[in-house]
């Protein structure tokens, strides 16, 4: 087996290495570092949690060891898709260039450019940066490319999923064309391929795990919700999750609860905080400082439930996540593969529970097509009958097409305690006796028409 002191690595960098714990290589790190040691670019397919950051972040230090910074020239640069991804490399890039004199900088959206001009201006070895804020700072004029030895970009099939891809193209035509280029990819779609034969050269190409195969630590579910009317399917959904959790009881020490659309994450973090439960919501649309706020908690312990989007969800390193719940089937099937992927890491057992309605099912369909297994089937739980005070919860607000009073009946319906049977045998209290028919009669609302998923 290979070992971190066999692998050429920059002596400070096996120190820091040691420090942070790490006894052996990971399948992609002993791989990849020797060829990046090299000066080849390495295409590496493979999730996060398979090493891959430090796969190309231990090299990079070592790589730019020798040499000093320039003005507003960066030595190497790192694309991530999203703000917190890029976050998390700047973490690891301080965990292990901390015994050099290395210097970074972290261009993302929602912080000052005053402060990131000044990073720039005084020169750094490594930036770290979301593509669209890199080209903000590239067009304002204060920032130069070409001086850059190293690009990596990270998570590429994400940065495809949100349009990335153009930005990405400009800014490797921007780099000096001798780069090295590391580039890394869970799945390599066609137009991921065109952009790596197009931009890398004589690339070593390491897989790390199957492609769209999902963990054997992972104890899947399929939790099969019929919706009792479908308008009330969100209200339903809901209180079957918040059963699903209290039944795991102590065993759901933490969980990502993933919704497809950023709007029904609010809703369903604010109406686990209304039941009692220790909940948080991270999307695209809050701000960073809240962001980052929430996933401190929750990587510290202190949140339990944090519900999310796909996109602000990507890539997270969140070591220990007992359990995953689908509130939504997600409708592209890789996403099924990557949100299940934040649990059952580095050897640990998780459990993965999916809610899915019969308008579903094609979705669930085209997930088990993908992972060449079928989900097993939970034992379908019976629509809980609520019992909690009444919530307000607001629902998203453009929704469907329907007036406030049916929606608070439906927030009633479910949410709330059910309102009190007319008894056979005793009084209606404040009805007398007699409770007129009209009171007793069903009445049928009219179908709420579900939006398509929003991109974050
Ligand atoms: P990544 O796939 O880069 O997001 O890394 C996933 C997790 O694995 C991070 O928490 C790293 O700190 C950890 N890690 C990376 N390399 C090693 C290693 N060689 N041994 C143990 N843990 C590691």
């Amino acid at each position: 087996m290979t070992k971190f002191s066999d692998l050429a690595l920059d002596p400070r960098v096996l120190k820091a290495v040691q420090e942070a714990g790490y006894e052996t290589p990971t399948p992609i790190q002993a791989q990849a570092i020797p060829h990046a040691l090299e000066g080849k670019d390495v295409l590496g397919i493979a999730q996060t949690g398979t090493g891959k950051t430090a796969s190309f972040t231990l090299p990079m230090i070592t790589l730019l060891g020798k040499g000093r910074a320039r003005a507003r020239m960066p030595r190497s640069l790192v694309l991530a898709p999203t703000r917190e991804l890029a976050a998390q490399v700047a973490e690891n890039f301080d965990t292990y260039a901390k015994h050099t004199k290395l210097t970074k900088a972290l261009l993302i959206g929602g912080v000052s450019f005053g402060e990131q001009d000044k990073l720039i201006d005084r020169g750094v070895d490594v930036l770290i940066a979301t593509p669209g804020r890199l080209l903000d700072h590239f067009e304002r004029g204060k920032l130069l490319l070409q001086g850059v030895q190293i690009m990596v970009v990270d998570e590429a099939d994400r940065m495809l999923d949100m349009g990335f891809i153009p930005d990405i193209e400009r800014i490797f035509s921007l780099t000096p064309f001798t780069r090295q280029t590391f580039f890394y990819s869970a799945t390599m779609a066609p137009e991921i391929e065109r952009i790596t034969n197009t931009f890398l050269q004589n690339a070593v190409k390491i897989e790390v795990a199957r492609q769209n195969s999902t963990s054997t630590n992972i104890e899947q579910a399929l939790v099969q919700v019929t919706p009792s009317r479908k308008d009330r399917s969100f209200a339903e959904k809901r209180n079957v999750l918040r059963d699903l959790i209290r039944k795991e009881g102590e065993s759901c020490t933490n969980a990502i609860i993933f919704c497809n659309r950023k709007m029904d994450v609010d809703v369903v973090a604010k109406s686990l905080k209304s039941h009692g439960f220790n909940a948080g919501a991270i999307h695209g649309d809050l701000d960073q400082r809240q962001r980052t706020a929430t996933l401190d908690e929750f990587r510290e312990g202190s949140l339990q439930l944090l519900v999310a989007s796909d996109v602000a969800a990507r890539g997270l390193d969140v070591p220990s996540v007992s359990h995953v719940f689908n509130f939504d089937v997600p409708t592209h099937p890789e996403d099924y593969v990557h949100r299940i992927g934040r649990t059952g890491r580095a050897g640990r057992k998780g459990k993965a529970f999916t809610l899915a309605t019969p308008s579903d099912e094609k979705y669930v369909a085209a997930i088990e097509s993908l992972v060449g297994q079928p989900i097993p089937k939970a034992e379908t739980p019976a629509q809980p009958t609520p019992t909690e005070e009444p919530v307000a919860v607001a629902e998203p607000a453009p929704r469907a097409p329907r007036n406030r009073s049916s929606r608070r009946r439906e927030e009633r319906a479910v949410d709330a305690p059910a309102p009190a049977a007319p008894a056979k045998d005793g009084p209606v209290v404040g009805l007398g006796d007699h409770v007129p028919d009209f009171l007793l009669r069903s009445f049928a609302l009219p179908p709420r028409v579900e939006e398509s998923t929003d991109e974050e």
